[in-house]
C-alpha cells in the first residue's frame, strides 16, 4: 500500500429533516450569500426550507449558476461578496452550484487574475485566505459536498477545467435524501453513473495490495447497481434514496483513493465532451469509459478480471473475463439509460479526436492514466473508438 494522509473536515449531516440543523451550522452572526442554480429549489421547496431556518441572518441571494457552472457568472457572484462584504457562502444545488460556489470562495481574495485559479489549475491549500462556504445536496452525483475539487467552465474558450485543495472542503454539508424525489429521471440516471465512474476511475487500474480500498470500491459498485435501476423508478423510497446519496458521497469523498493508484483520464477527455457538445458530465463518461479500458487492455485486464469475477461473477480466462467485464459495464449504463457513442448525442464528431488531441498537447497532458502510459496516440484511439 502507498504511504497516505486523509484529512477531510466536512462535517456531514446525513438524513431526512437534517436542513434543520443549518441555523447552528452557519456561524452566528454571517453574512450570507445563498447560492443556487436555474431555480428548481423554489418549486421543490428547498429554497423556503432553507430560508425559514435561516430567520435573523442577513442574507443576499445569487441564483442562475448554470448546469457545467460558468466563470463568467460566478464572477458576478464575486463581485457582489466584495461588494456587500458577505462573509459565509451556502451553496444549495447539485455539483454545478456547489463547484461553482468553490471557485466563488477561492477567487474573492485571489491576488492575480481569477482565471488563471483554472489555466494554471491554482491549489487553495489550507490557511488560504477563502471564503468559507457550506452545501445543502439536491443531487447526489459527484461527491462535491465532501470533497476539495471543482470543474469550471470558460465559456469564452469552450474550455472545462478543474482546481481545488485542501481549503476548498465545505464546512459543513446537508445531505437529506428525500430532495430527490424532485430530480427528472435523466438527473438521476446521471447521478448513478457518474458515481459509478468515480469508483471506477481509483479502482480499475493495475493490481495491488490496497485489498481494503478495493473491497471497499468494490460495495459501493455493487450497492449503485442494486438501488441505481431502481431508484430511477421510485425516487421517494427512503431505502433507495438514502444508499444512493450516500454511495456517491463515498465514491468521491477522498476514502477509496488513499493507498492507491488511479486513473481520471476519463474524466479528463469526458470535460472536453462537454466543453465541446454541452452533452451531460455523467453521459460523456459512460462513452469515454469503457473505450479507454479497451485501449489500454493490457494495463487494466488484472483488474477487469478481477472486477469481472467479483462484480458480475463472469468465469472463464483472465482475458476472457476482462473483456466480458467491459460489456457488462455498457449493459450496466443502458439500463441506467445511458447512449454509450458520441454519435448518439452529436453529428458533428468528425475532428473531436484531432481537436483533443491538440488541446492535451498544448497543456502537456501528454502521459495520462494511472501508469502515465495513455500517450496522445492511445487519446486519439479512445476518442475515435467512441465516435
Ligand atoms: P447539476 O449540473 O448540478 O444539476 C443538473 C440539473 O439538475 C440542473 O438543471 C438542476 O437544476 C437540476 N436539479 C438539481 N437538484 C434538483 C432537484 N432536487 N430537483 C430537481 N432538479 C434538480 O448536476 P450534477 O450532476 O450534480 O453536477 C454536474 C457538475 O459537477 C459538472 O460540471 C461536473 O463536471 C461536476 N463534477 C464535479 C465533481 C467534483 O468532485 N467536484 C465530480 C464530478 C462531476 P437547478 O440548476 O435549477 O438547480
Ligand atoms: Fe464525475
Amino acid at each position: 500500500m502507498l504511504n497516505f494522509e486523509l484529512y477531510n473536515p466536512t462535517h456531514l449531516i446525513f438524513g431526512k429533516g437534517q436542513i434543520e440543523k443549518l441555523p447552528t451550522l452557519v456561524p452566528q452572526g454571517a453574512k450570507i450569500l445563498l447560492a443556487y442554480g436555474g431555480g428548481s429549489i423554489f418549486k421543490n421547496g428547498i429554497h423556503e426550507q432553507a430560508i425559514n431556518n435561516l430567520k435573523g441572518f442577513d442574507i443576499v441571494e445569487f441564483g442562475g449558476i448554470e448546469p457545467n457552472p460558468r466563470f463568467e457568472t460566478l464572477m458576478k457572484a464575486v463581485a457582489i461578496i466584495k461588494e456587500q462584504n458577505i462573509d459565509f457562502i451556502l451553496a444549495v444545488g447539485g455539483g454545478s452550484v456547489i463547484d461553482g460556489v468553490k471557485f466563488i470562495s477561492a477567487a474573492v481574495h485571489f491576488e492575480g487574475n481569477p482565471i488563471d485559479i483554472l489555466k494554471k489549475r491554482i491549489m487553495f491549500t489550507e490557511g488560504a485566505k477563502v471564503v468559507p462556504f457550506g452545501t445543502i445536496l439536491t443531487l447526489p452525483a459527484t461527491g462535491t459536498e465532501m470533497n476539495s475539487g471543482a470543474v469550471i467552465t470558460i465559456e469564452a474558450t469552450q474550455e472545462k477545467l478543474d482546481f481545488g485543495g485542501s481549503a476548498m472542503y465545505p464546512k459543513f454539508s446537508i445531505c437529506d435524501p428525500t430532495v430527490i424525489a424532485s430530480l427528472p429521471k435523466r438527473q438521476i440516471q446521471n447521478g448513478v453513473v457518474d458515481a459509478y465512474i468515480h469508483v471506477l476511475e481509483q479502482y480499475l487500474t493495475y493490481p495491488h495490495d490496497g485489498y481494503l480500498q478495493d473491497r471497499i470500491a468494490e460495495s459501493i459498485l455493487q450497492t449503485l447497481i442494486q438501488v441505481g435501476p431502481e431508484v430511477v423508478e421510485r425516487p421517494t423510497d427512503y431505502a433507495l434514496a438514502s444508499n444512493f446519496m450516500w454511495s456517491c458521497t463515498m465514491a468521491l469523498n477522498g476514502l477509496i483513493q488513499k493507498g492507491v493508484p488511479s486513473d481520471w483520464a476519463t474524466h479528463m477527455i469526458g470535460h472536453e465532451l462537454t466543453a465541446l457538445y454541452e452533452i451531460d458530465h455523467a453521459r460523456t463518461l459512460a462513452v469515454v469509459g469503457p473505450n479507454l479500458f479497451r485501449v489500454m487492455f493490457e494495463t487494466k485486464k488484472g483488474k477487469l478480471a478481477q472486477y469481472g469475477k467479483r462484480i458480475f461473477n463472469l468465469t472463464g480466462s483472465e482475458d476472457e473475463i476482462a473483456n466480458e467485464a467491459i460489456n457488462k459495464t455498457v449493459e450496466f449504463y443502458h439500463t441506467m439509460g445511458m447512449q454509450t457513442k458520441l454519435s448518439d448525442y452529436t453529428n458533428k464528431f468528425d475532428h473531436t479526436a484531432d481537436f483533443i488531441v491538440n488541446r492535451f498537447e498544448e497543456r502537456g497532458w501528454v502521459a495520462l492514466g494511472e501508469k502515465q502510459n495513455i500517450t496522445l496516440e492511445k487519446l486519439k484511439a479512445i476518442v475515435e473508438m467512441s465516435y
